[in-house]
């Protein structure tokens, strides 16, 4: 992946200033209006990106002010972009991809056979999200997705080898998007929908050590006010207890038992508001679509359930080393496990093919959204 040095200095030029690399690891800027603005930097600076700075430079890091300037800049440019990589497949498929294959899926209720193995050409849609995170701090953060058009496979393990190709220029070229044997693109709604279902669990993967931080400072919060409070509750009880023998006279407990409430209450807010105050919320905002079309190893299956049959494929690229998984035709996760369904043979996970809690019988989503189709 390139440096925030290389982005910057790209985006600068872009964007018209004059750029310099000095060093260490340093850049030396002539901005005009619209960079100065966007950066809040003078006409001419020196910017700073290493642990050393050259003389006279500004610390520049990955901070979010820095990263929205930039993005100012840039605007929509490279919002949306096509690519294409030169074919980087070997003469034959992998040994051993059939094999792979039947590890790979277990029909519940179907058989399938493998048809063929051959070379395909798909595209993958790989999105970047930018996610902000609003709780006791404010963390910003990029999550990506990546998806087969062809059969809607998740390719999570395309990730971070696309990111890490695409950070050799070498081998790319803007796409024009024709091509018969290419799959066709996503609507913008299908990107919509597909990211609605996929992305929340991937961010509660990704976010899983900011909550954990983040509940141990909580616990550590309540845990000071459960102390605080029980030592106030005591000490206001033992003066309570104390008094009659004290007054050796008539005892008048309503101060007494109005502080026991009135600490009980306080202890109750102070907790709401320990809880309100780690309450997270989360925003993803989609920043960039790439499409990106790549020469895959394509395997063609057939799933058969009584007579019927359905044709579809997993698709292998060399980029990852990894076959991927089909998608589960409801909620699009991937699965290993599937049931077919009756009428059409779509795939449904585990957790898409339970039964309908009212009559016990399974049904399939797809063919008949929610509702069972036997209690409607
Ligand atoms: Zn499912
Ligand atoms: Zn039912
Ligand atoms: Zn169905």
């Amino acid at each position: 992946m390139r440096s925030l040095r290389e982005v910057t200095a790209e985006t600068l030029t872009l964007a018209g200033a004059i750029v310099e690399p000095i060093a260490p690891e340093g850049l030396e800027v002539m901005a005009p209006t619209e960079v100065r603005q966007a950066l809040s930097i003078p006409e001419w600076s020196r910017l700073g990106f290493g642990t050393d700075l050259p003389a006279g430079a500004r610390r520049v890091a990955l901070e979010p002010d820095w990263v929205s300037g930039l993005q100012r800049l840039i605007q929509d440019r490279g919002r949306s972009v096509r690519m294409s990589l030169r074919s980087e497949l070997s003469g034959k498929p992998p040994r051993d991809l059939e094999r792979s294959v039947a590890q790979q899926i277990v029909l519940e209720n179907a058989t399938f056979r493998v048809r063929e193995v051959a070379p395909a050409k798909t595209r993958y849609l790989l999105l970047s999200f930018r996610l902000a995170v609003v709780s006791d701090e404010k963390i910003e953060d990029f999550i990506q997705l990546c998806v087969n058009e062809s059969n809607s496979a998740i390719a999570d393990s395309m990730v971070e080898p696309l990111l890490k190709r695409l950070g050799e220029t070498n081998g790319w070229s803007l796409a024009d998007g024709s091509g018969a044997e290419l799959p066709a693109p996503w609507s913008a709604r299908r990107v919509e929908e597909y990211s609605t279902k996929v992305l929340p669990p991937r961010i509660k993967l990704r976010l899983t050590p900011v909550v954990a931080g983040m509940e141990r400072r909580m616990d550590r919060d309540l845990q000071r006010l459960h102390t605080y409070h029980s030592e106030l509750w005591n000490h206001a009880r033992r003066q309570f207890n104390a008094r009659p023998e004290r007054k050796g006279g008539q005892r008048d407990p309503t101060a007494e038992l109005a502080k026991l409430d009135w600490i009980e209450r306080e202890y109750v807010a102070k907790i709401a508001d320990t809880r309100l105050k780690y309450a997270a919320a989360v925003e993803a905002r989609l920043e960039q679509v790439l499409r990106l079309e790549i020469e895959v190893w394509r395997v063609y299956i057939t799933i058969l359930r009584r007579k019927m049959s359905r044709s579809t494929h997993f698709d292998f690229c060399g980029l990852s080393g990894a076959l991927e998984r089909l998608p589960c035709d409801s909620c699009w996760n991937c699965s290993k496990t599937f049931v077919v369904c009756d009428e059409q043979l779509h795939l449904l996970c585990p957790a898409c093919s339970s039964p309908c809690p009212s009559c016990g019988k399974t049904f399939c989503q797809v063919c008949h959204g929610t509702l069972c189709p036997k209690c409607a």
